[in-house]
């Protein structure tokens, strides 16, 4: 194809992605417009970040007040915006303190010296280790990718950090098998995202935090990707009751800024990070600040949540009914506005073409799984219309 746009961006650009076909001009409400004119319906939402969708009035605006005031001044100062946005983060999460970053990746390299500084502060020790999940993802800066449960991610980059060690997601046993004397904490996401859509069973959430609790290693949770309201809680982990010692957070939080943060519940934020430990020059700016806060509000003032549940049970009943209906679907997975197929021989690409060919923005997340991660203001009519679409691409 040859798309002029498409050959001049893979003259200057790293291929380091296989990019789909299509070069985006704007976005409104659900909706994505290629250059051309096209329109798509989103079920991606530029991997669930942007859950209030495109072209938020409201949202839009307060960027635009915020630029005309300030954007950017280091973190050697105070700003109102990081302050508003720092309290509505701790407000909603019922935890102690937060450090905003500029992304997913860097939440969790914040929040893995955040635990190896507790475990330093408690013992003296510099040896500590951290148990990870196979099939996990936490990002592909070197700390997170150490913890990244994926052989291939990581291969070409060893040596990574020492010290890591892989057990089963929803496998207590597995986890209890990794600990020695050395485990300063555990991380996993509260629903496996990348790796093909995988709640935490309750069992297992509950049992990973008592053995943290028992010997006073920290419980990680990446919430980068299922947080923020996705799940129909504003963070996973609330559905569970299973508070975690520090939580990621990135993706939506910004809906469309480039802004994450780690937040620490007391005992991590008393025991670890001091001044000088840990730092950042963009992170937590005016601007992001500004977009984050108002995050919070809209999701108040939109009922984000309540939608969530309401179409999230649709969109669930739909696509069971798929499963139902076609011998390729194996299995959903997933909770409210993070919902992943199972696809059985045939190649999940194939379908997320077709899909895009007849106008439906869909992912997959790991090698056979098409992941549905709709902007979390999405209508019941829009569940009919993607499952129209995509019913077409089958
Ligand atoms: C996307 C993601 C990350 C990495 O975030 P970036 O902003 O891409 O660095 C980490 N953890 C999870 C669960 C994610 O989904």
């Amino acid at each position: 194809m040859s798309n002029p746009y498409i050959e001049k961006a893979e003259e200057a650009i790293l291929h380091t992605y296989n990019r789909y076909q299509i070069v985006f001009d704007h976005g409104e409400g659900v909706y994505l417009y290629d250059v051309d004119g096209k329109e798509y319906l989103d079920f991606g939402a530029g991997i669930a970040v942007q859950s209030l969708g495109y072209h938020n009035k409201a949202y839009t605006q307060a960027l635009k007040d915020q630029i005309d005031k300030l954007t950017h001044i280091s973190n050697l100062y105070y700003s109102v915006p990081m302050m508003e946005a720092a309290e509505k983060v701790v407000k909603a999460s019922g935890m102690s303190k937060v450090f905003f970053t500029n992304s997913g990746t860097e939440a969790i390299e914040g929040a893995l010296k955040a635990a190896k500084k507790y475990a330093y502060e408690r013992d003296g020790h510099v040896d500590h280790e951290i148990i990870a999940m196979n099939h996990s993802f936490h990002g592909r800066s070197l700390g997170a990718l150490s913890v990244t449960g994926n052989e291939h991610y990581q291969a070409p980059f060893k040596p990574l950090l020492p010290g890591v060690r892989f057990a089963d997601f929803n496998d207590l046993e597995s986890v209890k098998a990794q600990i020695t004397e050395k485990t300063c904490a555990v991380i996993l996401e509260t629903v496996q995202g990348e790796g093909g859509i995988y709640p935490a069973s309750e069992e297992f959430l509950k049992g990973v935090k008592a053995l943290c609790e028992e010997r006073d290693m920290l419980l990680i949770l990446d919430e980068i990707q299922c947080g923020m309201g996705r799940t129909g809680y504003m963070f996973a982990w609330q559905e569970y009751g299973v508070m975690p010692d520090i939580m990621t957070c990135a993706k939506a939080i910004g809906c469309g800024v480039p802004v994450g943060a780690f937040v620490l519940g007391e005992k991590a934020a008393k025991g670890s990070l001091k001044p000088g430990d840990h730092g950042t020059t963009y992170g937590g700016n005016p601007f992001v600040c500004a977009a984050v806060s108002k995050v919070f509000d809209l999701y108040e003032e939109e009922q984000i949540l309540e939608n969530v549940r309401t179409v999230g049970f649709y969109l669930t009943g739909k696509l069971d009914a798929l499963v139902e209906k076609y011998d390729f679907l194996k299995e959903r997975r997933g909770k409210g506005l993070i919902q992943g197929l199972e696809v059985v021989g045939r190649p999940v690409g194939e379908i997320v073409n077709h899909a895009l060919e007849n106008g439906l923005v869909l992912m997959t997340a790991g090698s056979n799984v098409l992941r549905f991660v709709p902007p979390l203001v999405i209508t019941k009519e829009d569940v009919d219309c993607m499952t129209e679409r995509l019913e077409k691409s089958f």
